[in-house]
């Protein structure tokens, strides 16, 4: 096998891997609510996307544990690619939120992941081992003196 195509596919295994694991993630997003809460900032899974919330101003000055929380949800898939903005809410005078959905990250090591599969798929021409490569003309024995394969 050349060189190439063992790249080829060694980083086709790891970009599936990666891919099922953003996936993984991803659908638990969906349908629960994972998050961790301190006094000035925030970050939580949910609706399929990551959040991340920093408040400008706090209002109670409770300190303490951080605030953990973790429930199951109905399924909801946020798209918007980016959400970047300012928001008041009932405990803060305004924080800072930003959202990343979380196809993002699946969407970018799927996508590479299917091209590899694809390209690792490609058959060598025609007079050529199919499984190495390997340039056959004028082999008489058979075999493919490089990796053994039946021709
Ligand atoms: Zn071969």
């Amino acid at each position: 096998m050349s060189r190439r195509r063992c790249n080829v596919r060694a980083s086709k295994w790891v970009l599936t891997g990666l891919g099922l694991v953003c996936l993984a993630i991803w659908a638990y997003a969906a349908t629960h609510w994972v998050g961790v809460r301190y006094p000035g900032w925030s970050i939580k899974f949910s609706t399929g996307a990551f959040h991340f919330n920093l408040y400008r101003r706090v209002l109670s000055k409770s300190s303490g544990p951080p605030n953990w929380s973790h429930q199951r949800m109905p399924l909801q898939i946020e798209i918007m690619p980016w959400t970047y903005g300012v928001f008041w809410g009932q405990q803060y005078r305004g924080y800072v939120a930003v959202h990343m959905p979380l196809w993002i990250p699946f969407a970018a090591t799927a996508l590479p992941a299917c091209l590899l599969w694809r390209l690792d798929r490609r058959r060598y021409p025609k007079g050529h081992c199919r499984k190495c490569g390997y340039n056959l003309t004028g082999n008489v024995s058979g075999r493919c003196p490089e990796c053994g394969e039946a021709i």
